[in-house]
């Protein structure tokens, strides 16, 4: 067992008695421990944050604190081998895709560094004379972050990036499940330069460390992403003290394919929006929309490469790795299984063999379901796939926005009119045309149950700012 159970609070790693063991999702085995964090811890970090932010953290210029968000993204990029290695073992995410996840989470704190200089507020013309009124942008204060398990290193970056940029201080409840590398990060965060107290992490139980952040009345802004159920939860806690909050949820995020699409370029990617991490990506593409003239093709092209998926533990860089635990593989056998009596499995549907210790679960399509069917309908978070047809981009546009959620639409066609007119149409917070994810320069985030706030790009940047006006009075000078 390795692994020091703490908290980082105030730039200090503090042992914490309470602690949670750590399975590895590969093989089931514990091989660390994580503080239990609680009230207490939390209360310590909004207060090391509080006293940052007041002290050093919002005196500093853009610039400044540009400088140190690159030199955090340099150290993640000089350590990214022994980050994957840890981000392999914590999440069972085969290691080609760890290796991803700390480029892409360098990326995103350089696309804070880059543009947080550019961030201005305006002047606007008053309605009386003499009067000069300024909306100068400011940061919230401390800034409250609870992130999931399935993109730990991205979603740090993806909210405390841009948050730190502003001038906010941070702290970070990770999820029980996968706290290791948010931890690694807040160390390397100090010994790159920022003040102790600027980014403070706090592991613990949702129920326990996360509510008490989400319900800490010392707090001036609240980032959730997870599932739909906790976000709400959440969003009531910060409602009761009026702080703002930034949902981003889940989704159930379709794909449209049309007769004339590059099936070539379009195949592989959507195979890939639905088993990256196993599925467990809140915006995977799950379910798959064909034209009926190709949808034979399609679903037996899908098919093919889902039965040559190779699987297996994380360190071996497998095609597709486990689930993050148990209840997780439960649940996504039980949908499937509670799908299977209407609809065809096509291909998939089991625990592989072999692989029965670790969190596995086959790579899974089903078709012959109506849209409104549950597996059709709601988050399954696992390497599992709906495939249906469709007759016109009418029907298709009908059935894309025929749930309760709107984080992703992904579109296939050559036909520009036709794109750009679902584009309009798509209940979603991003349209992708021929192409399925974006870098840290597209705003991000969802519509209805997918939740509210955007991520990445310039948005994030004003998400973590609020406008102060100043308006001033200077007499004129005659003569
Ligand atoms: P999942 O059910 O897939 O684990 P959650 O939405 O519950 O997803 O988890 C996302 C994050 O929310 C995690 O960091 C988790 O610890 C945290 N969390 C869970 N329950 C609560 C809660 N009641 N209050 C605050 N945070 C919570």
């Amino acid at each position: 067992m390795t692994g020091a159970a703490t908290v980082l609070i105030g730039g200090e790693r503090l042992p914490v008695e309470a602690t949670l063991p750590v399975h590895d999702p590969s093989t089931g085995e514990p091989f660390a421990t994580i503080a239990r964090g609680g009230p207490g811890e939390v209360d310590a970090a909004v207060q090391a944050a509080r006293a940052a932010f007041d002290r050093d953290w919002r005196h500093r210029t853009a610039r400044d604190r540009a400088r140190l968000l690159r030199a955090l993204a340099e150290r993640l990029r000089a350590d990214a081998e022994q980050l994957a290695a840890l981000e392999t073992r914590d999440t069972g995410k085969p290691l080609g895709q760890a290796r991803t996840d700390v480029e892409v989470a360098a990326q995103l704190l350089d696309f804070s560094a880059d543009t947080v200089q550019a961030l201005h507020g305006e002047v606007i013309p008053a309605t009386v004379p003499d009067v000069t009124v300024m909306a100068q942008r400011e940061p919230h204060g401390v800034t409250a972050h609870i992130t999931p398990w399935n993109y730990p290193l991205p979603m740090v970056a993806r909210t405390a990036g841009p948050a730190l940029a502003t001038g906010n201080c941070c702290v970070v409840k990770p999820a029980e499940d996968a706290s290791l590398t948010t931890l690694r990060l807040a160390e390397i965060a100090l010994e790159v330069g920022f003040p102790p107290g600027a980014l403070n992490v706090v592991p613990g139980l949702g129920g326990e460390a996360g509510a008490a952040l989400a319900a800490h009345p010392n707090i001036d802004h609240l980032s959730f992403t997870g599932s739909v159920r906790t976000g709400k939860l959440v969003a009531r806690a910060a409602a009761e003290n009026a702080v703002p909050v930034a949902l981003e949820l889940g989704g159930k995020s379709p794909n449209l394919v049309f007769a004339d699409a590059d099936l070539e370029r379009a195949v592989p990617a959507i195979v890939s929006s639905i088993l990256a991490h196993a599925g467990q990506t809140c915006s995977a593409g799950s379910r798959l929309l064909v034209e009926r003239a190709v949808y034979d093709r399609v679903v037996d092209e899908v098919r093919e490469r889902f039965a040559a998926v190779r699987i297996g533990p994380g360190a071996d860089d497998a095609d597709l790795g486990p689930l993050i635990n148990a209840r997780q593989r439960d649940s996504v056998a039980a949908a499937v299984a509670a799908a299977a009596g209407d609809a065809r499995v096509v291909t998939g549907g089991r625990v592989p063999a072999g692989l029965e210790r670790g969190y596995f679960y086959e790579p899974t399509l089903l078709d012959r379901v109506t849209p409104d069917a549950p597996i059709a309908q709601e988050e399954v978070f696992g390497p599992v796939l709906v495939a249906l047809p469709f007759d016109d981009a009418r029907e298709a546009i009908a059935v894309a926005n025929g749930t309760a959620y709107g984080l992703v639409t992904g579109v296939w066609t050559r036909d520009l009119d036709r794109a750009l007119w679902l584009a309009r149409e798509a209940q979603s917070g991003t349209v992708y045309v021929n192409l399925f994810g974006g870098g840290p320069e597209m705003p991000f985030g969802g519509v209805r149950q997918s939740g509210h706030g955007r991520e990445k790009g310039f948005e994030a940047l004003r998400a973590f700012t609020r406008v102060k006006t100043v308006a001033v009075r200077a007499a004129g000078q005659e003569g």
